[in-house]
């Protein structure tokens, strides 16, 4: 059975391998189980009903709440071959009665279908003349009155186990606390089910926090670094995201603003803009996300950040579903709490009150904190998290170097003794820095001697060494409205015994504008023209872009040069149908891209291993092969190169491989080996081609090892 699961997965999806638990959820189906899945945004679920679908001899039957999904879904299935429609409100009666009569015939591999066509007796009618062999229920929390987006026409779903005892159903969602878990089994009336749980991580995402200051600057650096691909801000308001976008327009961006008080077409218009790659950015409220499934979403950006952990990993989840690497930055200042706490004043439930201020607080917790967030968050979700360093958020990134603060700590405790601990970080900093205002002047602080005392920092660094010396517990801070430094017991024992101190040093580069660039390795050239060409096809099919690729084929494409169909078809997300509908125009593309650039295909491992390795590995090391050519400048041999990095040889040498093959020049002559040898080694390539090593190596009489082969070939591209 497995291996045409397999077959499958290929022809149908393009892909090779599944993803986590895919294959034990498709299995479970196939064995005519009910299922339950919970599996976060991008984790996968639909394939865990498409593909039984295509192995089943009926029709699976797929509920839906968002009709815009359903026609993404089904474009996308229809664009693999696969027989593929949907029945809701937007279509026509007749168009109906046409699609059901097709669904009758038995054409149909897979109906979507809205949740209120449940109440119609005449619909049900129709359901019981059909073979079904599979009802899936997506979105499934949305039967659920505890879940954060109940939906009534949901009940409907509650006769489905009625109506047809023998069918498995499966259930699938990215959010169910265990009540609603609970609840979904019970509605559907499958608490036998199965269930699937997989991890929440979302190894892709990186996730970051920035200081507020200086926001639409430090916002306008990200978007450029972004630049054309799909972003999410989300903000504050409706107010704010109007006047944000309006903001970006000016600045040449192509933003569009999307909160839930504008009218439902306009609403509708935006969203299909961005979607199809019109615009690239969505300025939004959190009423934005749910309608959407647009894979290839690279940024989200809190502008403000959000009221819980909860909200907060839904929206981030919404990048990079493809499995790309993508970014998830949130803007932070405390002052932003006070919107917040603004809005939760008008709770009059108290133990709600209490609740969403807890909420709030976790948030800002998680906002300061200088551990690792993925740890943190996967924590607070009930995961255990173990790895030491995720290496993809901006803790575990940014070395935590330290400095002697000894004498700015100094300064700082004498500015508050000063002025008899009756004052705020704000005037403190002001006095220290001799900016003199009024009150100051009328106080007489400018005569003092800490007045106008500090220069090497700013006020920021100021303020950041004040929130160290509060943990450290040398000053408190009282707390209302204008909080006062007072300094402790431990503060006045540091001032008189001369005692040191060490703090955090100030991180100097926020935003890693290298970061980005230095992960991919696939020809950005080409990747813009693929992306061009897919945008035409799409439009003239009138379909989204990521219908016809998604990004991640794409970069495929741009790393392996694919120039023949056979090639071509190894890509991840061609299958059959896609080859052939496609397949001709992006390999011209393709080809004459690599003639002007005299580039050189790459041969593609068909192992998931090997791919994984060339498209991900990158995102998860950082760029290793550019530390190599470091190296390589310096004129170490391969072996030195090897042992200072701890790493095989073999992968020095297909660093190098990679790099030349990029175009990079690179001087390899003083690797050369003795001529002699050199010279045998060419003329075997010469003789045999230089596809392929093994050839070489028995040409030879295997004299030389392949990595003394590889290196010369190396030598002879380079
Ligand atoms: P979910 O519904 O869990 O949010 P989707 O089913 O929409 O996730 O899948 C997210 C993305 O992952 C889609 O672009 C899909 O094509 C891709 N995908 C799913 N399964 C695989 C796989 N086995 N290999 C590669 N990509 C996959
Ligand atoms: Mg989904
Ligand atoms: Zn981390």
């Amino acid at each position: 059975m497995s291996s045409s699961i397999y077959a499958t997965l290929k022809k149908y999806f393009g892909y090779d391998e599944f993803r986590p638990l895919q294959i034990d959820i498709i299995n479970s189906v196939l064995a005519n189980k009910d299922n339950f899945v919970l599996m976060p945004t991008g984790g996968g679920k639909s394939l865990c009903f498409q593909l039984p679908a295509l192995e089943l001899s009926g029709l699976t039957l797929v509920i839906s709440p968002l009709i815009a999904l359903m026609k993404d879904q089904v474009d996308s299935l229809k664009a693999n071959g696969i027989a593929a429609e949907f029945i809701n409100s937007s279509l026509s009666a007749r168009e109906i009665i046409c699609l059901q009569d097709q669904a009758l015939s038995g054409k149909l591999k897979i109906l979507y279908i809205a949740p209120e066509r449940m109440s119609l007796d005449s619909f049900k009618m129709f359901l019981k003349n059909l073979d079904i062999s599979l009802i899936a229920v997506d979105e499934a929390h949305c039967i659920s009155e505890w879940g954060h987006d109940f939906r009534p026409d949901y009940r409907n779903l509650r006769m489905l186990k009625k109506l047809f005892p023998q069918t498995p159903i499966i259930a699938l969602t990215a959010t169910a606390t265990e009540k609603v878990r609970q609840d979904i089994l019970k509605e559907l009336g499958i608490e036998q089910a199965k269930v699937f749980i997989s991890s929440f991580n979302r190894p892709n995402l990186n996730l970051s926090v920035i200081k507020k200051k200086n926001a639409l600057e430090k916002l306008l650096i990200l978007l450029k670094k972004y630049k054309d691909e799909s972003i999410i801000i989300y903000c504050f308001s409706r107010k704010d995201t109007e006047n944000l976008s309006n903001e970006l327009n000016s600045e040449g961006f192509k933003a569009r603003a999307y909160h839930a008080g504008l009218e439902a077409e306009k609403r509708r218009r935006t969203q299909d803009l961005f979607i199809k790659d019109e615009i690239n950015i969505i300025v939004a409220t959190i009423a934005f996300g749910m309608g959407i499934d647009k894979p290839d979403v690279r940024l989200v950006v809190h502008y403000t950040f959000p009221k819980s952990l909860e909200g907060y990993y839904q929206e981030v989840g919404r990048a990079g579903r493809d499995g790309l690497p993508s970014d998830c930055v949130m803007f932070y200042t405390y002052a932003d709490a006070r919107k917040h706490k603004f809005f939760l004043n008008e709770i009059v439930d108290e133990k709600i009150k209490k609740q969403a201020e807890r909420k709030l607080d976790e948030v800002m917790k998680y906002a300061e904190l200088k551990s690792c967030r993925r740890q943190y968050i996967l924590n607070y979700f009930g995961e255990t998290y173990l790895e030491k360093n995720c290496k993809t958020c901006d803790c575990c990134n940014t070395e935590k170097t330290t400095f002697d603060a000894t004498i700015i700590a100094q300064k700082i405790l004498s500015a508050i003794l000063r002025t008899d601990s009756r004052f705020g970080a704000g005037y403190i900093i002001n006095m220290l820095k001799g900016k003199l205002t009024d009150r100051m002047s009328d106080l007489g602080h400018n005569k003092l001697s800490v007045f106008n005392i500090v220069n090497d920092f700013s006020n920021d660094e100021l303020r950041e060494i004040i929130d160290q010396l509060i943990k450290h517990d040398l000053i408190t801070k009282t707390g209302g409205e204008y909080p006062i430094l007072i300094i402790t017991a431990k503060g006045h024992r540091f001032l008189t015994q001369k005692e040191k101190i060490e703090l955090t040093a100030m991180p100097t580069k926020e935003i890693d504008e290298e970061r980005r660039t230095e992960n991919l390795t696939y020809d950005q050239g080409l990747f813009a023209k693929l992306r061009v060409l897919r945008k035409q096809i799409a439009d003239k099919m009138n379909v989204p872009p990521f219908v016809i690729f998604s990004d991640a084929s794409l970069q495929e494409m741009a790393y392996y040069f694919p120039a023949n169909s056979e090639n071509f078809s190894l890509i991840g997300g061609v299958g059959s149908r896609k080859l052939e509908s496609f397949g001709k125009d992006f390999l011209k593309v393709i080809i004459e891209h690599i003639k002007e650039n005299n580039l050189l295909s790459k041969e593609i491992y068909k192992s998931r291993v090997r791919k994984k390795a060339a498209i991900y590995k990158q995102a998860l090391d950082k760029d290793t092969s550019s530390a190599t050519i470091d190296l390589l400048n310096r004129k170490l041999t391969i072996i030195d190169i090897a042992k200072a990095r701890g790493l095989a040889p073999s992968t020095i040498i297909s660093h190098i491989e990679r790099q030349i093959d990029l175009g990079t020049k690179l001087n390899l002559e003083y690797l050369k080996p003795r001529q002699a040898v050199y010279e045998k080694i060419k003329t075997a390539f010469q003789q045999c081609g230089d596809e392929k090593l093994r050839p070489v190596f028995e040409y030879l009489n295997e004299e030389y090892d392949y990595e003394t082969i590889k290196l010369v070939r190396l030598i002879m591209k380079a």
